[in-house]
């Protein structure tokens, strides 16, 4: 059965890697699509301002101003008293109206032509009523000069009568009235009642005296005319009233018609800005905050599921490396497949360090040991005898060495073959064995049929027994050859004993058991030859035949 790591899905980091960079660049791009046209509708609306608003606005001013004046010429059209004025303002005004009608609103153009045509009558109304005026002054002057006819006239009869005075007195008011006669300053009605009252007092002053005068009549007939003037200047008065306050009223609206235009559109077009300047700012912290945990949240997978595991792989190399084994927890499958590789590819780097140390251990343990009798071989030997020498040395204990060679071997060989030969070996090689269980003892093939016993901390006395013992149990290994002959061996030994370890050295104990075998062999064989090194040797010689 499978593990359920095995079965989970597992992306590729590189791929990975690529959609989080193609995933940012997208986002970037979004970001840089959405605010594109943000930022487009406000430069739009900026050149907009630039080619419609500001000239707007501009023309609005100008426009008021226009407006303004035209109130200013209407008001002078109605106040002044000078027809020269009135003739000039009413040019004036024609040409400041006819400069609406470039506008590009027709309404503006239509409404300045309507204040125009209120203003046309009441310049006319007020030309006629200056006309009217001018003609009375003029007048006046003749009814001046009557004055001093009537005089002549009445006043000079005997007796002189209070109506003529009064007739003398009232024409000459009258003509001073109507000479200086301002359409504001002036109370026409008054002056009107006054003329009549001129003329009452002339016509009663004739009929008293009976009389028919040419002068008075002519005088009568200019009063007449005079009031008859008055009265028509008094009635022109209401009509220009009305006409000017129509003027006016127009000219209001044209004012109304300029406020709502430029300042409404221009106040419009920045709330516009201000909502577009904020949906900018608004989509600018919506992708700030993305960023931020998008890239909190890249850098946190990238911690947990990249670094953490590679972190893990290379712990788990070191420790392999070190021959130590790979616990469990780094063992278990990652996110990636590319690091589930890594970590697959560590166990098995691990795994197979493990097989190789043990293979390495077990060659060199054989590396040890002899082929044909399973016992330490030479190379083996040497070691042991150099690390069992200095440690007698170090601890000034006592350290014995006994080489064994087997009797006529090459006889034994020749007799019953090379095979039977080898069953002796081992056959010696276990017996010999047995006197090497203690730690430190060792039991060593040294070559053909020649054997090495290393015995630390051994009395010579013991280590004397114990070759005796070897020598004597030797001939009692029963060996049966293939034809079913007895096979006997017999052994010759050389112990080599030292207790002061620091007065010699390795070799040369090695140099005295070899001697001494040597001696044992051309002593008759089957016995046992001791050397004792560091004291004067105390040579003995035993025979156990
Ligand atoms: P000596 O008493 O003087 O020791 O006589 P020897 O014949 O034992 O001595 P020699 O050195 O002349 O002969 C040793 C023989 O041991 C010669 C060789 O064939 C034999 N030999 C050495 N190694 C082996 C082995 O591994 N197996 C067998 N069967 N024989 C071996
Ligand atoms: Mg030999
Ligand atoms: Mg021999």
């Amino acid at each position: 059965m499978r593990s359920t790591g095995e079965r989970r899905f597992h992306p590729s980091l590189a791929h990975a890697v690529h959609f989080a960079v193609f995933g940012l660049l997208l986002l970037l791009v979004l970001t840089i699509w959405l605010a594109f046209p943000l930022l487009e509708g406000i430069a739009e609306k900026a050149r907009e301002t630039r080619d419609v608003h500001v000239p707007a606005i501009t023309r609005w001013r100008h426009n008021t101003q226009r407006s303004e004046q035209l109130y200013n010429f209407i008001n002078t059209l109605y106040r002044s008293e000078d027809p020269a004025r009135v003739r000039n303002v009413r040019l004036q005004s024609q040409v400041l109206t006819n400069g609406f009608s470039f506008e590009p609103d027709k309404q503006l153009a239509k409404q300045a032509a309507r204040v125009m045509q209120a203003v046309l009558p009441l310049t006319n109304t007020r030309l006629e009523q200056h006309q009217l005026e001018r003609a009375m002054a003029m007048r006046a002057n003749r009814i001046r000069q009557f004055t001093d006819r009537l005089e002549n006239l009445f006043l000079n009869r005997e007796p002189p009568m209070l109506a003529a005075v009064t007739v003398s007195h009232l024409t000459f008011t009258t003509a001073a009235e109507t000479r200086y006669a301002s359409l504001h300053a002036t109370n026409w009605p008054e002056v009107i009642d006054n003329i009549r009252a001129t003329e009452e007092s002339i016509a009663n002053l004739l009929v008293y005296h009976n009389e028919h005068s040419e002068a008075a009549n002519d005088l009568l007939a200019l009063l007449e005319q005079q009031r008859l003037d008055a009265t028509q200047i008094l009635s022109l008065q209401s009509e220009a009233d009305a006409f000017y306050k129509s003027a006016i009223s127009e000219q209001r609206h044209l004012s109304s018609l300029l406020n709502s235009d430029a300042t409404l559109s221009a106040q419009d077009l920045a709330q516009r800005m201000e909502d577009d300047a904020g949906r900018i700012q608004v989509l600018a912290w919506t992708y700030i905050i993305a960023f931020l945990v998008i890239g909190s949240l890249l850098i946190f997978g990238f911690n947990y599921l990249v670094l953490r595991p590679i972190l893990k792989a290379s712990n788990a190399l070191e420790l392999a490396s070190s021959g130590k084994p790979i616990p469990s927890s780094d063992k278990q499958p990652t996110l990636f497949s590319e690091l589930n590789m890594i970590s697959r590819n560590v166990q098995r780097y691990g795994d197979t360090t493990q097989e190789l140390r043990r293979l390495n251990d077990e060659l060199e343990q054989l590396s040890q040991l002899d082929g044909l009798t399973g016992i330490a071989n030479r190379r083996h030997f040497d070691a042991a005898l150099k690390q069992e020498f200095n440690r007698a040395q170090r601890h000034r204990q006592s350290l014995a060495l006994i080489l064994l060679d087997i009797d006529h071997f090459k006889q034994i060989n020749d007799r019953h073959g090379h095979l039977q030969g080898d069953d002796c070996l081992k056959a010696f090689a276990s017996l010999l064995k047995r006197f090497t269980q203690r730690s430190g003892e060792m039991t060593a093939r040294y070559g053909g049929e020649e054997f090495v016993l290393i015995l630390p901390l051994t009395p010579l006395q013991e280590a004397q027994a114990l070759c005796e013992q070897i020598r004597s149990e030797t001939p009692e290994l029963s060996l049966l050859s293939g034809q079913g002959e007895l096979v006997t061996l017999s052994v010759s030994a050389g112990l080599a004993y030292t207790d002061t370890p620091t007065l010699c050295s390795a070799e040369e104990l090695l140099e005295a058991a070899d001697s001494a075998l040597y001696e044992a062999k051309n002593s008759g064989r089957n016995q046992v030859v001791t050397r004792v090194l560091g004291h004067p040797p105390p040579r003995t010689k035993q025979n156990a035949r």
